[in-house]
């Protein structure tokens, strides 16, 4: 029975890069791999594929979840999954394996090492992240639908904020609001930073109170269905100085320039240098200290990631963050970050939230 489901044209597609390998069998014990190739959405899972078998192994705690999730063979270990599984590459009389180098750990290998001796493994490093980079439209839906949520969620939140209002508060009210409009969870712990603080790119809040004539930088990120969305924006608390007002202009440009080389076939090396020269202009390129952007899906930071190096061509289907900052210590910083599609002819914004500089 032909079976075309987008799970199976997902497995189908790990293949061509197994022949390249001289590889019988695939072996990933990486969750977001695990479900992005069976569905299954549980903490504990390794997927054995072959030409003709997928083979899907857990643990019993997700016995009756399993199946019902995924249409592969569900084999419920009651000890060590790679044990078991090691068996059934014997049962299969699988000779070869790959398996990915850099998400297995130690355990793991070991145990296939101790109950399959004779087995060759080939390690291999983000066959599945390449296949992830270029979303499905039903992916491309499901992104959506988080940036949307997240989005509302700052909207809703907004209207709580007081200054003097501590950054922590805030940020339990953005993971509040998300959470009643539906999320599973935030994708990663919620930057809500406050006057010099916000020139630290990866900020916790604290039980400092928001100050006026300050910068408030906001980064947030809520998961939906399994995909993340990631967002940042910077507001003025008050009133901000002419060095700030003119940083965030900076950033701003940057972002869009950024935004307007995008296009499939850019390298995404290309896009970094758009949002770097943007800050150029404004002598402010010295203080942008991380990357570009990032891809993301069902994790937060996927393929392909968008800095200075990155060689690889974008293509139509690609979702990625655009998020050039500026941070100056004992002054502050500015993010902008937004969610886009690459398309046909360059790329949609997903993010709805404005980002001309707002007031709060
Ligand atoms: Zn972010
Ligand atoms: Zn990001």
């Amino acid at each position: 029975m032909a079976d075309h489901s987008p799970l199976s044209a997902r497995r189908e597609g790990v293949f061509p890069a197994l022949q390249e390998l001289k590889a019988q069998g695939f072996l990933t014990t990486a969750l977001p791999n695990v479900r992005y190739l069976t569905g299954f959405t549980g903490s504990h899972g390794a997927l054995l594929l072959t030409a003709d078998r997928a083979l899907l192994f857990t643990d019993p705690r997700y016995a009756t979840q399993a199946p019902r999730e995924s249409d592969c063979e569900v084999k419920v270990a009651k000890g060590p999954l790679l044990k078991e599984l090691a068996k059934w590459t014997k049962r299969l009389q699988l000779r070869s394996l790959a398996f990915e180098q850099n998400r297995i750990s130690f355990e793991d290998y070991g145990q296939l090492k101790e109950h399959a001796e004779t087995l060759r493994l080939k390690p291999v490093t983000g066959l599945i992240e390449t296949l992830r980079a270029v979303k499905s439209e039903a992916e491309i839906a499901a992104i959506r639908a988080s940036v949307t949520l997240n989005s509302a969620a700052l909207e809703q939140s907004l209207r709580y904020f007081k200054p003097s209002m501590r950054e922590r508060d805030l940020a339990a009210e953005i993971e509040y609001r998300m959470r009643r409009l539906g999320a599973e969870s935030t994708a990663f712990e919620t930057i809500v930073a406050s006057g010099e603080r916000s020139a630290l790119p990866h900020a916790r809040p604290t039980g400092a109170r928001i100050q006026l004539n300050e910068l408030l930088l906001i980064d947030m990120g809520a998961s939906v269905a399994g995909y993340a969305s990631d967002m940042t924006r910077t507001y003025a608390v008050g009133r901000l100085d002419a060095k700030r007002r003119r940083m965030y202009r900076a950033v701003l440009q940057s972002q869009l320039a950024a935004l307007a080389a995008i296009q499939p076939g850019v390298t995404c090396a290309g896009v970094d240098r758009a949002a770097r020269n943007a800050l150029r202009g404004f002598g402010l390129d010295k203080l942008f200290i991380h990357s570009t952007g990032h891809g993301l899906g069902l994790e937060i930071h996927e393929r392909p990631r968008v800095g200075r190096k990155d060689k690889t061509k974008l293509v139509t289907g690609m979702v990625i963050t655009v998020e050039p900052g500026v941070y100056e210590e004992g002054l502050g910083g500015v993010r902008i970050e937004d969610t886009v599609v690459v398309t046909a002819n360059g790329c949609e914004t997903l993010t709805p939230t404005g980002k001309e500089l707002l007031t709060l």
